[in-house]
């Protein structure tokens, strides 16, 4: 029987990063433990600061939730907002479990529909992008709907008023997007990158991740520890995201031989981010012609794409 490096309990997770061995107790202390670290190494959230809480019903959304309203219990606002795209047999189902979630936290909420506030859903754009193939691009449905949540999320808390806007965003997904903009060239979206993106301009509301430095393994087994009923993001039947999970595929077989890369690899990143800061800042942030929201064009890309949908 190997031990839990903490006490003389039977180890249930075997981290090979560390390496660690952890009883469920133990593994649980250490997963907070360090979701707290990632929130004061990056100055993440800041005392009474209001924090809206992207949520879809999916485990790192939903961990996010309950560890923020855990490590803040007072005097900082979480507030959930959720993106229905309107996509039966999925997003609804998804909302089921984030409001029960939402009860049992004694969260404030907010549901925007995607239909009401760009005039399409998910549905209706999966039916158009199928019929007129030459709007797809690469990535398909997601690349809009990708497009529309950021904005829609932006837009809620911009006008709400808060200060930061938490994602689920974990280390696999960090990962997977440094090494995506690095292989298709994109120098302006990889000076992006960060446990925390604020714009130069005041209409974007900094985007924080406090799993920033969390596998995702680990969150599928923290909330199933935890007996959290969550959403499976896989069940969408819209998802393209083939070019995401062939580099999802790459970095977890380079991972399982070699581990620790995917700490590696962020490490990296925040030792080069000072140097990117000049990067992007040639396409100045305005005030979108269509919306008024934040853009680095005269349109943003979401009216861009709306338009292209409505001729
Ligand atoms: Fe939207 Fe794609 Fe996610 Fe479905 S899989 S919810 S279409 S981003
Ligand atoms: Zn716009």
């Amino acid at each position: 029987m190997q031990k839990c490096n903490r006490c003389s309990k039977e180890a249930k997770v075997f981290l090979a990063y560390g390496p660690h061995s952890f009883c469920k107790m133990h593994f649980l202390e250490f997963f907070e433990k360090r979701v707290r670290k990632t929130i004061n190494k990056f100055r993440l959230v800041k005392p009474g600061e209001r924090i809206a809480v992207g949520v879809s019903g999916g485990k790192d959304s939903i961990t996010t939730l309950h560890l923020l309203k855990k490590i803040f219990p007072k005097g900082t606002e979480i507030h959930a907002v959720c993106i229905d795209e309107g996509i039966k047999g999925y997003r609804d189902k998804a909302l089921k479990i984030a409001e029960q979630h939402f009860e049992e936290l004694d969260v404030d909420y907010t549901i925007l529909k995607m239909k009401k506030e760009l005039g399409f859903s998910m549905a209706e754009i999966a039916k158009k992008l199928n019929e007129r193939k030459h709007l797809q691009g690469t990535q398909g449905t997601c690349s809009y709907c990708g497009v529309f949540r950021r904005k829609m999320l932006n837009d809620f808390a911009f006008k709400e008023k808060f200060d930061k806007l938490a994602t689920g965003h974990n280390l696999d997904d960090e990962v997977q997007t440094i090494l995506m903009n690095v292989l298709q060239n994109d120098l302006a979206k990889f000076s992006r990158l960060g446990p925390i993106a604020a714009g130069e301009s005041k209409l974007f509301v900094p985007r924080i991740k406090p799993l920033y430095e969390t596998p995702e393994k680990e969150i599928i087994a923290f909330s199933q520890y935890n007996g959290w009923k969550v959403y499976n993001a896989e069940c969408c039947p819209f998802s393209r995201q083939a070019k995401r999970n062939a580099f999802r595929k790459a970095m977890d077989e380079i991972e399982g031989k070699y581990p620790n890369v995917k700490y590696s690899a962020i490490s990296f990143y925040q030792g080069i981010k000072p140097f990117l800061k000049d990067f992007g800042k040639e396409s100045k942030i305005r005030a979108c012609k269509s919306c008024g929201m934040p853009s680095s064009g005269f349109e943003c890309a979401s009216c861009i794409q709306l338009k292209k949908l409505s001729n």
